[in-house]
């Protein structure tokens, strides 16, 4: 079997490469530094072994002879080893070392280059390490030895000369004698400078001096430094992006709470799933496989939310039973739901809520008068549909679809919570399960809800609420956050 020294990029997860990703899946062992991304290492089987080998804040580091012994003796054990590593292996990581060990051992290797933070942490800085005539080159250098002793290996008065961009990796700490000695080399002091921490990620924060002041502003690693005339560049785009950096806390049912925190993360901010409700099968299962069947029967079937929709398509064993009969959708996350299964909803009412679909519908009404409806839902809800169309003359038949339940709650939720900065909420369930999960003194600064039902119970709960979606989707909550937060 193979020893795989891998890049992982700069932090940001999508700057994985796609041969990085096909080997970590294959992996027995992961052995990884401590700026791994944890998402990373979801890559990897479940059952894989996974080894820390970085150096924790004030804790031991396992030594480099460790490390390439580890490496050794997995590879012969024959098991498949990725040796994850920041950035690209062969930059500044030992990864050259690591691979004499292998090679010396007889063991087979392969290397998968990665994305380094030298190149793409000025780029989501919005510093482009080159430009056409002014700076023709870039110089990355490390910054680990003491320039101040004046025993290291790099020529600071050579980098200082060459007049490109000028990288430096690890000298955060050093920052202030690195500058110094540069200035020493010649460079002007007043040459544009930068450094980049926590570069690609979203709690990117970019620093922007001269050689002269950088040291000034007293940088903390990880940083990447950039010195030279594009250190200047004001090409922003990272931090810019709307949600940027904001730490959001997602309380929605799996899937929907991952595709959501996708489109949050897509934005720049921070999310993390905290799900204070699941779905599970109803109590009578029968009784919505009878609905089913029997969906022919009915005028329409009106449907409430996609996972109504996901449950009765389930028990659905023939499409054609639906032939004769008209489909509503409270709103158009439902209609996707349905148009995913082929089924164009006949009805969108204006407003997403129950109290408009009712008004929607009284418009249907044919010459022989309100017709049958079926509603297959959640088996807990509220009763406004139902009951207004029942007294409108509708003869109406519910069904549940799904009971949702409160999952156990989650061990590390108050240290998430503590840290975060916004909460959403998609529905009423998940403001009461969360309430009686973490308590209403649990949440965020800032409460955002999907709407005026969801509010109310919000506010019924204690809660404050300071942002809730005008149009009321997953992307009109989206929108509500961005405006919120660019206001
Ligand atoms: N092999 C890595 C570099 C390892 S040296 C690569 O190719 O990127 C570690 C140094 O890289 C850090 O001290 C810092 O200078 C830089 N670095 C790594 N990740 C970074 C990040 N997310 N933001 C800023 N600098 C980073």
């Amino acid at each position: 079997m193979t020893v795989y020294l891998v890049g992982a990029g700069p932090g940001d997860p999508a700057l994985l490469t796609l041969r990085a990703a096909e080997v970590l899946a294959t992996a027995d062992v992961v052995v990884y530094d401590r700026l791994s991304v944890a998402s990373l290492l979801d890559l990897a089987p479940a059952d894989a072994e996974r080894i820390s080998v970085g150096k924790q804040p004030g804790g031991p580091r396992t030594s480099q002879e460790d490390i390439n012994a580890l490496l050794v003796a997995r590879g012969r054990a024959g098991q498949q080893v990725v040796r994850l590593k920041g950035g690209d292996p062969f930059v500044f990581a030992r990864g050259g070392e690591e691979a004499a060990a292998l090679a010396a051992a007889g063991v087979a290797f392969e290397v998968v280059p990665g994305i380094t933070s030298a190149v793409a942490v000025p780029a989501y800085a919005g510093i482009p390490v080159t430009m056409r005539y002014s700076s023709t080159s870039f110089t990355v250098v490390t910054g680990h030895e003491d320039p101040a002793k004046g025993e290291g290996s790099v020529n600071w008065e050579a980098v200082a000369a060459l007049g490109g961009t000028v990288v430096v990796l690890m000298g955060a700490a050093r920052c202030r004698a690195i500058c110094d000695r540069i200035i020493a080399g010649g460079m002007d002091p007043d040459t544009p400078a930068a450094a980049v921490r926590w570069g690609t990620r979203p709690n990117q924060r970019t620093l922007r001096a001269t050689l002269a002041t950088l040291a000034d502003l007293d940088p903390q690693p990880p940083a990447t430094i950039v010195i030279g005339e594009v250190a200047a560049a004001d090409l922003a785009w990272f931090e810019n992006r709307p949600l940027f950096g904001r730490r959001i806390v997602v309380t929605r049912a799996q899937p929907q709470a991952a595709a959501l925190a996708a489109d949050l993360r897509r934005r720049g901010a921070e999310a993390t799933e905290l799900p204070v409700i699941a779905f599970e099968p109803p109590e009578d299962v029968d009784r919505l496989a009878r609905a089913a069947d029997e969906v022919g029967q009915y005028d329409w079937v009106v449907l409430t939310s996609p996972t109504g929709v996901a449950w009765f398509f389930e028990q659905l064993r023939d499409a054609r039973s639906l032939g004769g009969v008209r489909v509503a959708a409270i709103g158009p996350g439902t209609a996707a739901a349905l148009a995913e299964r082929n089924v164009v909803a006949d009805l969108v009412p204006e407003q997403y809520v129950a109290e408009s679909l009712l008004e929607a519908l009284s418009d249907e009404v044919g010459p022989d008068g309100p017709g049958r409806v079926l509603i297959p839902r959640a088996q807990a809800a509220r009763d406004v549909l139902p009951d207004g169309l029942a007294a409108a003359g509708w003869e109406v038949d519910v069904v549940a679809a799904y009971c949702t339940v409160a999952p156990a709650a989650d061990p590390d939720a108050a240290a998430l919570l503590a840290n975060a900065e916004v909460i959403t909420f998609t529905s009423s369930s998940t403001v009461t399960n969360f309430v009686d999960a973490y308590g209403a003194d649990a949440v965020p600064e800032v409460v955002a809800t999907i709407g005026p039902i969801t509010t109310a119970t919000a506010r019924d709960r204690g809660l404050e609420v300071a942002v809730e979606a005008a149009e009321h989707t997953i992307d009109g909550l989206i929108a509500a956050l961005e405006d919120f937060f660019t206001r």
